[in-house]
């Protein structure tokens, strides 16, 4: 009987194989050397365990360990297509960027630029004055400044304007909004003390007033991003706690959350108030991300008034918050959109996707059906409801039409779409793999019937 470890190609064997040679143009050798020792050490083990491995040919073995190793040089972050229809879907990094700005952070990654330089006077500036004057003039705010998320902008701006006093805010407003972000922890953080006033449904303006002492510090409004309390309920608005503040003297600080900054109503999103309305209000201080409703990279953004800003940026924390300069770049560019509100909603991909009309949404997932039927995939079109995502507009259902995609095995569809290069992830429901094009790029739609056909191949 014959010995199967003895049947074994050599290692230098397998690496004179035509697949071996091939893949030498984007493996170095040491890797493929590795790749196929321990190819061979797999196939030892089966043998052990189980007496044979099947073929043990040089070329299979060269396939396979040239497979482990093109897996392993695709980064571990790569390319999704969104097919949720989740515009703001935080585990798919929420805004996709406008073009513009995606180009700025680009060139801003790979050279050098201005970032802390005044190019006119040779002297040194600061790398807030790229978003400063974009932020005044999207919310109308005397002065501004960004850090690197919202709750970033929430811990500096309760230090600096409230540390070692008390902040006032609903017992409404305690919110978690993920990721292990809750007022009361990052009022702790911050040094600030919470004092909670009114009940779950229920805050008064009269709440407030009684509790405004010595050491209130500010009043503070945060936005119930991600849920809504129904029936009897009292919320004080942010004009009636920016008149308490006014005849007490205290700063109101809005943590707004997502921050619409352009009007959504026309398109059939009520939303909420703008952004700006607050400032115009007489807001102090207002926070909100940037990759949320305003489309454009994580950041967290604090408009109000000058001196408080200033105080905030003097912060010790402003070092360790401030923003990297690709970013920097990307949410100069992004703010710039705004200046003309069509160009901001056809440019920025959350406030187009948002925007598509149902009708355009319709013929687009028919003529996409149309074509899956074309390569022998069962789809067709159905009416859904859609979410904004990321904490934005809870209450909002957007309509939407998805290509219903039938399959014995829908997990095992999901699954190989997940997998693939780019990742595709839908929706399962009612044993159909949905996919709402809402959220995916015309571009990318060549891409994902591929994806589609090749995810067939193997599960049907
Ligand atoms: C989303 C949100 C935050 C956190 O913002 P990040 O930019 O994700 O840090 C804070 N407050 C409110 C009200 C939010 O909706």
């Amino acid at each position: 009987m014959s010995n199967p470890f003895r049947d074994l190609p050599a290692v230098a064997r397998v690496l004179e194989t035509a697949a071996a040679v091939a893949a030498r143009a984007r493996h170095s050798a040491a890797d493929l050397t590795k790749a196929v020792r321990d190819q061979l050490d797999t196939i030892r083990a089966a043998i052990a365990a189980r007496g044979e491995a099947g073929d043990v040919s040089a070329e299979s073995i060269a396939a396979a360990a040239v497979a482990r190793l093109d897996v392993d040089a695709i980064p571990r972050l790569r390319p999704v297509i969104n097919a949720t229809g989740v515009v703001l879907h935080t585990n798919l990094g929420r805004a996709p960027l406008a073009e513009e700005a995606a180009r700025a952070a680009f060139e801003a990654g790979r050279g050098y630029l201005n970032l802390e330089l005044d190019l006119a006077s040779g002297k040194r500036g600061s790398r807030q004055d790229a978003v400063r004057d974009g932020i005044r003039a999207v919310t109308g705010a005397e002065a501004a400044t960004a850090v690197n998320n919202c709750a970033a902008a929430t811990v500096i701006v309760l230090r600096a304007v409230a540390a070692g006093r008390e902040v006032i805010v609903s017992r409404g407003q305690l919110i978690e909004i993920g990721g292990g972000f809750r007022i009361p922890d990052i009022m702790a953080v911050s040094g600030a003390t919470l004092r909670e006033v009114g009940t779950t449904n229920i805050t008064r303006v009269a709440d407030y007033e009684r509790a405004i002492g010595p050491s209130t510090a500010a009043l503070m409004r945060v936005h119930t991003s991600n849920y809504r309390v129904r029936g009897y309920t009292k919320a004080v608005g942010l004009d009636e706690l920016v008149a308490v503040g006014r005849t007490r003297g205290l700063p109101v600080i809005d943590d707004a959350g997502s921050g619409q900054s352009l009007d959504l109503a026309p398109f059939g999103l009520p939303g909420e108030p703008l952004v700006s309305a607050g400032i115009a209000a007489g807001t102090d201080l207002v926070l909100f991300s940037g990759d949320k409703l305003l489309g454009g990279p994580q950041a967290g953004i604090i408009a109000g008034r000058a001196d408080l800003i200033r105080r905030i940026e003097a912060d010790p924390l402003m070092r360790a918050f401030r923003l990297d300069k690709m970013t920097l770049a990307a949410l100069e560019v992004t703010l710039r959109l705004y200046r003309d509100p069509t160009r901001a909603r056809r440019d920025i991909p959350v406030l187009r996707m948002l925007t598509t009309p149902l009708p355009d949404l319709t013929a687009r997932a028919e003529r996409f059906a149309e074509r899956l039927r074309g390569v022998g995939v069962q789809a067709d079109v159905q009416a859904d409801v859609a979410y904004v995502g990321g904490g934005s507009l809870p209450d909002v259902a957007v309509p939407t039409a998805v290509v219903a995609v039938h399959t014995a095995n829908e997990a095992e569809l999901a699954a190989r779409l997940r997998g693939g290069s780019p990742g595709v992830v839908g929706r399962i429901q009612g044993g159909r793999l949905l996919l709402d094009l809402r959220t995916v790029f015309e571009r990318q739609e060549d891409e994902l019937l591929s994806a589609i056909r090749v995810a067939f191949t193997f599960a049907e």
